[in-house]
């Protein structure tokens, strides 16, 4: 019916400028036109003001050479869902530095606590979505009768999807519940260590028996488990004994156990004998609900707008989502604008899509030598200081595992001078990988910022 709307906006493409036009024009659309009085539909209020200001004649001007007799204009919000909303009024946020200072400090590992929980994780702010309701269920049945159904219990699913923060919020849970309850969270690269640690302190009788008294046992990034080691033994016979006590066992990982190659086959069945739960990507109505939820958490002002457009432009995961959502909330600080402002006059701009973005040997090179603090030039330099020797192998290693480059094409990207010493450096990395938890790690969240 509003197809003249394309001739009227063709007409005002030629009258301004293409970024003008791309920038004013481009979510516009037509409302009505009643008897003179025509309604243009915008994406926010921000532009209402700005059309109005700015546009008025000369749209004015095109809807009358178009055929549209015009007593007057008026533009209203029309959301891409083609819900109206009516335009609002935009207040500026509050201070929230601070806040964003605590949002990041929690995004980090727990905090010194001696069962290792972290109390900002709780259920309360773990938002229920389509993309985790079943593993919250399972989550609130474990915190109601611990050590039963759902024992162990197993969860899973990509980087930055809530695995930590659901088990950590049951972990608190349960404490709340059972002020005496012993319970101990660790991520298992750290029981390894620890383990070694007693081992090599002739301590390993004390290690296995702190395990042995607990109520609940939680492991986080059961992925970086370690290969015929004792340390494998160590677990199992600590998970059993656990085990035969009904005592809680939870386990997270980014896939199953069976698709964990270092995994032993008996340790892998047992993990998942009481099914295995995934958290998933979420989809834009979960994204939205957990910004609103965030945002309440601290207090911030956050057009709605701008939220949707933050869940429209990060698939990747919901570490990713509240990153930018952080990162605008600091700009509007900084800059004095609300956030939609800033999306609006192009100060920010959101895409993170897919895992499998492609991606440049550059990018990657440069990632490379970020992670590990060093300057692109420093990495690919001839030095052997073992950091920056290790750097570049790390990084020749990503190239030929995830971009499949020649060895020869990737001793021009990190430049050394023939393939031979590329191979060495793949190999070495392949090697220690077997062995060296930490660099595993390390090239996962690597991959991460690659990717992410
Ligand atoms: P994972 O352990 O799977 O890598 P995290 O538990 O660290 O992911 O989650 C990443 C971030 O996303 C954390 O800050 C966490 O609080 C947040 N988060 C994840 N899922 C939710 C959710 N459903 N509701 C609120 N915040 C969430
Ligand atoms: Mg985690």
């Amino acid at each position: 019916m509003f197809d003249v709307w394309k001739n009227v906006l063709a007409e005002i493409e030629q009258q301004t400028s293409p970024a003008n036009f791309a920038t004013w024009f481009q979510d516009t659309s037509l409302v009505t036109a009643k008897d003179g009085h025509v309604i243009v539909g915008v994406k926010n209020s921000f532009y209402v003001k700005q059309l109005r200001a700015r546009y008025y004649d000369l749209i004015e001007k095109a809807l009358e050479n178009n055929g549209i007799k015009v007593k007057d204009i008026d533009f209203e919000v029309v959301l891409k869902s083609k819900n109206k909303v009516r335009p609002r009024e935009v207040t500026t946020p509050k201070p929230i530095k601070e806040h964003i200072k605590t949002i990041r400090a929690t995004r980090k590992e727990p905090g010194p606590s001696s069962n290792g929980l972290n109390p900002k994780y709780t259920l309360d702010n773990f938002v229920v979505g389509s993309n985790n309701e079943l593993a919250v269920a399972a989550a609130r049945s474990i915190i109601s009768s611990p050590g039963s159904r759902y024992n162990p219990f197993f969860l899973y699913g990509g980087p930055g999807l809530g695995k930590t923060h659901l088990i950590q919020a049951i972990g608190n849970a349960l404490l709340q519940d059972n002020p005496d309850y012993k319970i101990f969270y660790t991520p298992i690269s750290h029981f390894y260590s620890d383990f070694i640690d007693a081992i090599q302190k002739g301590k390993g009788k004390e290690f296995n028996l702190k395990f042995q008294k607990l109520d609940c046992l939680i492991i986080d990034d059961f992925q970086f488990i370690v290969n015929k080691e004792k340390s494998q033994e160590e677990f199992f016979n600590i998970f059993n004994d656990l085990y035969q006590l009904n005592k809680q066992i939870i386990i997270t990982s980014d896939r199953l156990p069976s698709q964990i190659k270092t995994v032993d086959e008996r340790l892998a069945s047992r993990l998942t004998w009481a099914g295995a739960f995934d958290l998933q990507l979420p989809k834009f109505e979960d994204k939205c609900a957990i910004l609103r939820a965030k945002a309440e958490l601290i207090g911030a002002e956050i057009e709605p707008e701008a939220i949707e457009y933050i869940a429209e432009n990060v698939n990747t995961n919901i570490r990713d989502l509240e990153g930018e959502f952080s990162t605008l909330l600091l700009m509007s600080e900084v800059r004095g604008l609300t956030p939609l402002e800033l999306i609006e006059n192009g100060s920010v701009s959101v895409n993170k899509t897919s895992k499998l973005r492609p991606t440049s040997p550059k990018q990657v090179v440069d990632k490379v030598a970020k992670y590990y603090q060093l300057t692109t030039k420093e990495m690919c330099s001839k030095s052997r200081v073992s950091n920056i020797k290790n750097a570049r192998q790390v990084a020749m290693y990503i190239l030929s595992e995830e971009l499949n480059l020649s060895t020869n094409k990737i001793a021009a990207e990190v430049g050394v001078k023939d393939h031979t010493t590329v191979m060495h450096g793949i190999k070495k990395i392949k090697n220690d990988l077997k062995l060296n938890f930490l660099l595993r790690e390390q090239i996962e969240e690597i991959k991460e910022k690659i990717y992410g």
